[in-house]
C-alpha cells in the first residue's frame, strides 16, 4: 500500500483531494472535520525523519505511522521544511501580486483565481501590516501559517513570496524574518517631513544643510552636485531638476532615504536573499518625479536592492473602491514614474490600496510593461461579507450596525470619504437587498475600515460561518480576484 493510499484509508473522503501530495518519502494532505474545523494529516514509514517535527496524535498503520496534527504554527514550519515549495522566496521582478488576508481563510479563492488567470502572476498569499497584526490581534507567524495551509490546501506549488507590509522598526524586521517572509516593505512615513513643501528658500536651505548627511554617507554639498540643476535622462523624457527641487526633496525625504538604508542594512544581517520593498504612498502630497529619483537614485548609490517601490501617484486611492481622479492625468503620471523605475532600477511599481481600481490595472501594467506589484488587502474581508449576507442576514445586519456606530471612530487613520448618511439602516433593508451594500460605494468602505470592530465583536461568528460556506467563499473570491489580475496576467 502506497503512504497515499495509507492516509486516504486513515480519513475516508475527508481530505481535501487537491492538498494530498508525496514528497521525501512521506505523504502529506490537508483534512477537514465534519465540524468544519481542518488538521494536517501526515504518512511516513515508522521512523522516518520527517515525522520528528510533526506534533499531534501518531498512530501505527502497518509499517507505517500515521499523524495527525493542529494547523498551527509548529506544523506550518515542520510543513514548509519537508515541502520546499511552500516557502516563500523572493520572486525578484516577476509581475506580482499580493493578497492581504485578515481573517486567514481567503488563500485557496486567492489561489483558484491566480490559476484561473494562467498562472503566470507570482503571487504573495501571505501580506500583512503589523498595524493590521495589531488590530486583527495576529502575529507574523499566524499570517504565515494561515497562508501554508491555504496553500497546501489548494495544492499550489509555484513560487510564492510573503509580504511584511508597510514596516516600520527593526523589531519589525525581527519579528517577520524569525517567521519566514520573504519580501519586506520598508515604509519610512514617519521620517518624511511634509512641512518641506511650505517652506521658503531660507528655512529650506537651513533644513537641508542640518540634515544627518553622515548617515548617508555624503554631504549637503554633494548632494546638491548631484542634483541640483541637473537634466535627467530617462528613456522617453528627460526631467530638470531645479536647484530648489534638489533641496525640497533633501530636507522632504533625505531622513527617510536614511531610514530606509538602515532597515535595509538591518535586514541583510537576517536574511541572505529577500525582495525588498520602499513604500511613501502615504505622504500627504504626491512623489513628484524628481523626488522619485532623487530617492531611487540615492538608494542606489547607498546600495540598497530595491525590487518594488510604490510612489504616491495623483488623484486618490481609497480603500475598496475604483480611482477617483483623472484617468489621463494617472496615467501620464504612471507613465512617468515607470520610465524613472527603469532608469534607476529597474524595479517594479507597487500599486497600494490596489483592491478594486479596476480602472487603473491596464494603464500601469502599460506604463510598466507589466514590472509592477498590486497589493490588495480589505477586498477579501468585503467578499467574506458579502457571504454572510447572502447566508447569515442576521449577522450580516449585526455588523452593518456596527459599522455604522464605529465608523466615526475607526476611519481616522484611512483615506476615505464614504458619507454614514449614505449608508442605510440594515433594519429597513429585506434579506435580498442586503447583498447590494457591499456593491455600494459608502457601505464598502464604512464595511472596510470597521474590520477591526467587527472581528473584535464578531470574530468567532464571522469564522464559523465562513468555514460553514467554505466553498461559496472560494468561489466568490475567485471571481472577484480574476477581476483584478486578469490584465496583469496579460502582461506577465
Ligand atoms: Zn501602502
Amino acid at each position: 500500500m502506497t503512504l497515499t493510499q495509507t492516509l486516504l484509508n486513515r480519513f475516508p473522503g475527508g481530505l481535501y483531494p487537491a492538498s494530498v501530495v508525496e514528497a521525501g518519502g512521506a505523504a502529506y494532505g490537508l483534512r477537514r472535520r465534519h465540524d468544519g474545523s481542518r488538521a494536517l494529516a501526515v504518512a511516513a514509514p515508522a521512523g522516518h525523519p520527517a515525522l520528528a517535527a510533526f506534533q499531534g496524535e501518531r498512530q501505527a498503520v502497518g509499517d507505517a505511522t500515521v499523524i495527525e496534527g493542529a494547523v498551527d504554527t509548529a506544523n506550518a514550519r515542520a510543513l514548509r521544511e519537508s515541502l520546499p515549495w511552500l516557502r516563500p522566496v523572493p520572486l525578484g521582478l516577476a509581475t506580482s501580486a499580493g493578497c492581504g488576508d485578515r481573517l486567514g481563510l481567503a488563500t485557496p479563492g486567492h489561489a483558484r483565481a491566480f490559476r484561473a488567470v494562467g498562472g503566470r502572476i507570482a503571487a504573495i498569499f501571505a501580506q500583512q501590516s503589523i498595524r493590521e497584526m495589531v488590530r486583527t490581534n495576529r502575529s507574523p507567524d499566524n499570517v504565515l501559517t494561515d497562508a501554508t495551509f491555504g496553500a497546501l490546501q489548494a495544492g499550489w506549488r509555484e513560487p510564492i513570496g510573503a509580504d511584511a507590509d508597510h514596516l516600520k522598526t527593526p523589531a519589525d524586521i525581527d519579528a517577520c524574518a524569525a517567521a519566514g517572509f520573504s519580501f519586506f516593505t520598508i515604509d519610512p512615513g514617519a521620517h518624511v517631513n511634509d512641512a518641506a513643501e511650505e517652506m521658503q528658500a531660507g528655512a529650506l536651505e537651513a533644513a537641508a544643510v542640518a540634515l544627518p548627511w553622515a548617515s548617508l554617507e555624503t554631504s549637503h554639498s554633494d548632494f546638491m552636485a548631484r542634483y541640483a540643476g541637473k537634466t535627467i535622462d530617462l528613456d522617453d523624457r528627460q526631467v530638470l531638476i531645479t536647484p530648489a527641487d534638489a533641496a525640497r526633496a533633501a530636507v522632504k525625504y533625505g531622513r527617510a532615504v536614511a531610514h530606509v538604508v538602515a532597515m535595509q542594512r538591518h535586514l541583510a544581517t537576517r536574511l541572505k536573499a529577500y525582495d525588498l520593498e520602499v513604500s511613501v504612498d502615504e505622504t500627504e502630497s504626491p512623489t513628484r518625479l524628481g523626488e522619485h529619483i532623487i530617492i531611487a537614485s540615492e538608494l542606489k548609490r547607498l546600495g540598497a536592492p530595491v525590487v518594488s517601490l510604490a510612489p504616491r501617484f495623483v488623484g486618490r486611492f481609497e480603500k475598496g473602491v475604483d480611482y477617483i481622479g483623472d484617468l489621463d492625468a494617472l496615467r501620464e503620471n504612471l507613465n512617468a514614474h515607470a520610465a524613472v523605475a527603469r532608469a534607476f532600477g529597474p524595479y517594479k511599481l507597487s500599486l497600494h490600496s490596489g483592491s478594486d481600481k479596476f480602472s487603473v490595472y491596464p494603464l500601469i501594467v502599460a506604463a510598466t510593461r507589466g514590472v509592477a506589484h498590486l497589493k490588495t488587502a480589505g477586498t477579501s474581508y468585503l467578499e467574506a461579507l458579502r457571504v454572510i449576507a447572502v447566508g447569515e442576514p442576521g449577522l450580516f445586519r449585526e455588523i452593518v450596525g456596527l459599522a455604522r456606530a464605529r465608523y466615526d471612530t475607526d476611519k481616522l487613520t484611512y483615506h476615505i470619504s464614504a458619507r454614514l448618511e449614505r449608508v442605510p439602516a440594515p433594519e429597513a433593508l429585506s434579506d435580498d437587498e442586503l447583498p447590494g451594500l457591499l456593491d455600494a460605494f459608502d457601505a464598502r468602505q464604512a464595511l472596510h475600515v470597521t474590520f477591526g470592530s467587527a472581528l473584535a465583536r464578531f470574530g468567532v461568528e464571522i469564522m464559523s460561518a465562513l468555514a460553514a460556506r467554505e466553498e461559496a467563499y472560494a468561489a466568490g473570491l475567485e471571481r472577484h480576484f480574476v477581476r483584478h489580475l486578469a490584465p496583469f496576467a496579460r502582461a506577465a
